[in-house]
């Protein structure tokens, strides 16, 4: 398939390849659309395979951006880039500082962020070469967004309960979080705190370890995580883990969680809603975090920023009640509704 075809380049702006022989960076920068604003979003450092799966990957996670941001209502536009390489092994500030340089040659269409793979501490080695980077202390556009993510996560949860279970509140609820990271770790803690039995799994013993002993989750093994008998799975590792193989597993009624691009394709949606279990889309539900980055950047007050993250579940709710009067999946009618905000700013930026 041509790169033109792949449903993932969905008629992206700009996607740019960037490489620097003396430092080994090698990433590439995908731009979806600048309609609403410029193009906000993560940089994420991972080993990938080939150079096609991180095409794929900064494709698929650009896009998604654009719905995210048009969703939450910012004057934010969808971009992402990636570092092909292991944050483990490959890591250096010349690394960091030529990313840097890479993201400054877009002149601000594009706005970095940290994500998987990277941190504050990268960011700001990348801000000793450009402005056009956003999650840091000491930056206009403020520091780790994480708890707002797991926060509108939450407030989704309890959304799609009410929508499936009829409950006003999470007493006794079953939860499983996949991935304890920064944000299935205070994902975790609101859960309990709202009464409900968490029980959670990471690779990583540190992470795991650490919400055991904080939030007295029930540690479950990696391997068993997806087939918990629980009322909502929330994934919080990485995407496409709702695919061909995992769907017939799943013992959940409801999937919410934070991690981005949980579909591994289309028909998994499809699979999902054949067998009953009600997708909150991802794109929607994980948008605490850019709301956060939005409200740090105009220096709102916190109540600004909680009560549109509060939003999350009213856009949520829209969502869930158009997809059983339709019958169809849910990201789908999510997928519609951002499609619609940015096409209705796009005219009237045309009139
Ligand atoms: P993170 O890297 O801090 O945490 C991810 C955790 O998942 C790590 O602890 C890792 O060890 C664990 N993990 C990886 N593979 C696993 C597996 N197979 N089974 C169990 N655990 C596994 O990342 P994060 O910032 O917490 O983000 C989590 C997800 O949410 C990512 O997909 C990210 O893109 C998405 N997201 C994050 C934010 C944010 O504000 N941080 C916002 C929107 C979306």
């Amino acid at each position: 398939m041509s790169i033109f075809d792949a449903p993932a380049y969905d008629g992206h702006e700009l996607v740019t390849f960037g490489k620097d022989a003396a430092t080994g960076l090698r990433a590439i920068i995908a731009v979806h659309s600048t309609t609403l604003g410029p193009a906000v979003g993560g940089c994420r450092m991972y080993p990938y395979a080939s150079e096609e799966q991180a095409l794929d990957d900064v494709l698929r996670l650009s896009r998604g951006m654009t719905y995210k941001s048009a969703l939450a209502g910012l004057p934010f536009g969808g971009g992402k880039s990636v570092i092909i390489g292991d944050p483990r092994q490959d890591k250096s500030i010349e690394l960091m500082q030529a990313m840097g340089d890479f993201i400054d040659s877009q002149g601000g269409r594009y706005v970095a962020a940290e994500d998987s793979g990277t941190g504050v501490e990268d960011i700001r080695m990348m801000a000793e070469r450009t402005p056009y980077v956003s999650g840091m202390d000491d930056n206009e556009f403020g520091g780790d967004p994480s708890p707002s993510t797991a926060r509108g996560v939450f407030l989704a949860i309890r959304t799609a309960v009410k929508h499936r279970l009829g409950e006003d509140n999470l007493q006794g609820l079953r939860v499983s979080i996949q991935g304890l990271g920064h944000v299935g770790y205070y994902l975790a803690g609101l859960l309990v705190e709202a009464g409900a039995h968490v029980l959670g799994a990471d690779v990583n013993a540190d992470n795991l370890r650490r919400a055991v002993s904080d939030h007295s989750i029930e540690a479950v093994a990696t391997e068993d995580i997806l087939g918990a008998e629980v009322d909502v799975f929330a994934p919080c590792a990485m995407g496409a883990i709702l695919n061909e193989k995992s769907i017939p597993g799943l013992r959940a009624g409801i999937v919410a969680g934070a991690a981005n691009n949980q579909l591994a394709s289309a028909v998994d949606g499809a699979s999902l809603q054949d067998r009953g279990i009600l997708y909150c889309p991802d794109f929607l539900i994980n948008a605490g975090g850019i709301i956060d980055v939005h409200h740090q950047r105009v220096g709102s007050a916190e109540a600004s920023k909680r009560e549109h993250i509060l939003r999350i579940e009213q856009t949520l709710s829209q969502v869930l009640v158009d997809a059983d009067n339709s019958r169809r999946q849910t990201n789908t009618i999510a997928e519609e509704l951002a499609r619609n905000i940015i096409g209705q700013a796009a005219q009237s930026l045309a009139a």
